[in-house]
């Protein structure tokens, strides 16, 4: 949890920032060593506060890209932090602008004088009030406002956009149709039936379409479920609310039979980076480290934290189809029947042979992350 210090300094930092204390050009005797060959670009990183974009941009100003973030709100919050660290890091290479997903033009400012758009920002929650307010529209317009702006501006030769492999399928029992790739698309989720899902397909084949007419590029990334530490104090996406849900205790007596991907958050950074800056990088690329379920997520967490509330085993589909709605309403019997209890099955085989990315453990990620929660008290 960040305490009233971390609080003091990093307002202290953004104080320092705004008055330019900081240099705000790139200062070669600084960072990290550059090899003379390597060609650095301006790119702009959409969403420069979420936990992927996170480790996006900080494997980007390493390598020593300048990045301009876009972040919903420059008025000082906790959530800016990390980005604070970060431009310290690496003066001169950080900018941040303002720009929501759902006002048109707000990404031009961002964007203008970037070779390369990486389009991270997009709702990641599975339990909203308004699946169409609050996933579909942000996603969609998002993409169509961000799209818009690229073709607007001179210069963009790139645009890597973050959809999932939720675009790809919409249930596991899919899987018995051969294994997850790129070939596939979803097409069973829908506003009332996996809407997360839904608004991911939706705003990736709205990309496709926009990119059919369009001089730069476009290039989608697909992760599956993202798990590893975050870079900065106060993570938000949702792969930290699942972890939260396991540690918490409330499914102490059982996890739910569901089979899944997981990938460590620092390869699918990187992968977004092979993704664009690969000359011969085209289409969609899967990014999935493993195929496992939720308990062996839970078995393997077990292992370091014994002490922690972590699921003793598997709850009975049969159980979960009884009264699985009594306690999450996304638990419908349609859901259930066509979710748990199946194996998750995919091929992430093009990225690792096309662009050489390789998918580490999951394990020592997944502890960190778990560590991370404890941490900041999240179990308390
Ligand atoms: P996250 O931490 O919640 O990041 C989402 C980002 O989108 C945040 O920066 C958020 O800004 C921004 N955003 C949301 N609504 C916005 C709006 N109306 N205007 C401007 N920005 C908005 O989640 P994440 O896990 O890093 O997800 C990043 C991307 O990866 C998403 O496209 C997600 O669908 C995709 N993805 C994630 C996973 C996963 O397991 N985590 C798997 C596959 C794909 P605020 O901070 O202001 O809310």
């Amino acid at each position: 949890m960040l305490t009233a210090k971390d609080y003091a300094d990093w307002q202290e930092l953004y104080k320092r920032l705004k008055l330019g204390i900081v240099p705000s050009v790139n200062n070669p005797t600084s960072g990290p060593e550059q090899k003379e060959t390597h060609v650095t670009h301006q790119v702009c990183v959409t969403g420069a506060t979420g936990y992927l974009a996170g480790h996006l941009i900080q494997q980007l100003l390493e390598q020593g890209h300048r990045v301009n973030g876009t972040v919903r709100s420059l008025s000082k919050s906790p959530k800016l932090a990390a980005l604070y660290e970060l431009a310290e890091r690496f003066p001169g290479q950080v900018e941040l602008f303002q720009a929501d997903l759902l006002t048109a033009g707000s990404f031009r400012s961002a964007i203008r004088g970037c070779s390369h758009i990486f389009h991270t920002a997009s709702p990641f929650q599975l339990n909203v009030a308004h699946p169409r307010r609050d996933l579909v529209e942000p996603a969609v317009k998002g993409v169509e406002h961000v799209l818009n702006d690229v073709a607007e501006v001179e210069g963009v030769e790139r645009v890597i956009l973050t959809s999932s492999v939720a675009a790809m399928y919409g249930d596991v029992i899919e899987c018995k149709d051969g294994p997850i790739d790129e070939q596939r698309w979803n097409t069973t989720s829908s506003l009332t039936h996996q809407p997360y899902q839904y608004s991911k397909t939706l705003a990736e084949r709205r990309a496709w379409e926009m990119a059919e007419q369009a001089e730069y590029q476009l290039v989608v990334v697909n992760p599956s479920l993202v798990l590893g530490p975050a870079i900065g104090q106060i993570p938000t996406s949702e792969s930290f609310n699942l972890l939260r849900r396991l540690g918490s205790g409330e499914l102490k007596t059982g996890a739910p039979p569901l089979g899944l991907g997981v990938v460590d958050v620092r390869d699918v950074a990187q992968a977004h980076i092979a993704c664009g800056f690969s000359a011969n990088a085209q289409g969609r690329y899967l990014c999935s480290g493993e195929d496992t379920d939720f308990f062996s997520l839970a078995q393997r967490l077990k292992k370091h934290f014994p002490t922690y509330p972590l699921p003793k085993g598997k709850v009975p589909k049969w159980l979960i189809w009884l009264v699985g709605k009594t306690v999450d309403p996304s638990f419908t019997r349609y859901w259930v029947s066509r979710n748990l209890g199946h194996d998750f099955v995919s091929r992430s085989d093009k990225i690792q042979t096309e662009l050489g990315v390789q998918f580490r453990p999951i394990e020592p990620g997944l502890v960190e992350m778990f560590q991370q929660l404890i941490d900041q008290g999240v179990f308390e």
